[in-house]
């Protein structure tokens, strides 16, 4: 080996759950550094690419960025199959997506590879909500994670709170398991 200390690493990464819960906006958060108040509706599934280079290291992240829709759920397989990280969205201010939430989880369990890394995520942090009060007082997300070992990240695409930090742990853990 020439060069020493530098690697390169190709991840993919797939981004599920509800529809509405912000998984195309975190991926254009991190990828382009906006938020679109109007984003439109993901069909089928979007393909992103980001290539951080941190400090020896280049990491190209293949992102797929899936529908959520119940009518594509058969093709979800095909994009979390052979991936090394799975970001499973809830919004905080809905428990319905939390508990499509955890259908993913589960999902990803029983036929996910025991590789996987999957994080899940509290997204619309910067929104106050009934609902959001009472999965934090409670701690909900973080205990279903907890139980699960799954990472936790309250985010907000809208803020960019937690954004950056999601995406590095998650090429942090990649290249553990290497
Ligand atoms: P997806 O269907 O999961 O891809 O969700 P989108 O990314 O399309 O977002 C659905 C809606 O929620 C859009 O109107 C976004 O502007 C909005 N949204 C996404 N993330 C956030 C967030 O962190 N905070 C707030 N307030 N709105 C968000
Ligand atoms: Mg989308």
């Amino acid at each position: 080996m020439a060069k020493t200390g530098n690697k390169n690493i190709q991840a993919k990464l797939v981004l599920l759950g509800d529809m509405g819960t912000g998984k195309t906006s975190l991926v254009l958060r991190f990828v382009k550094g906006q938020f679109y108040e109007y984003q439109e509706s993901t069909i089928g599934a979007a393909f992103f690419t980001q290539v951080l280079s941190l400090n020896e290291a280049t990491i190209k992240f293949d992102i797929w960025d899936t529908a959520g829709q119940e009518r594509y759920h058969s093709l979800a397989p095909m994009y979390y199959r052979g991936a090394a990280a799975a970001v499973v969205v809830y919004d905080i201010t809905s428990m319905d997506s939390f508990e499509r939430a955890k259908k993913w989880v589960r999902e990803l369990q029983r036929q996910g590879n025991p590789n996987l890394v999957t994080v899940l995520v509290a997204n619309k942090a910067d929104l106050e909500s009934k609902e959001r009060c009472r999965m934090r007082a409670e701690l909900i997300g973080e205990q279903y994670a907890k139980d699960n070992r799954l990472l936790f990240f309250e985010t907000s695409a809208k803020s960019a709170q937690n954004v950056n930090e999601l995406f590095y742990e998650i090429d942090h853990k990649n290249g553990e398991e290497e």
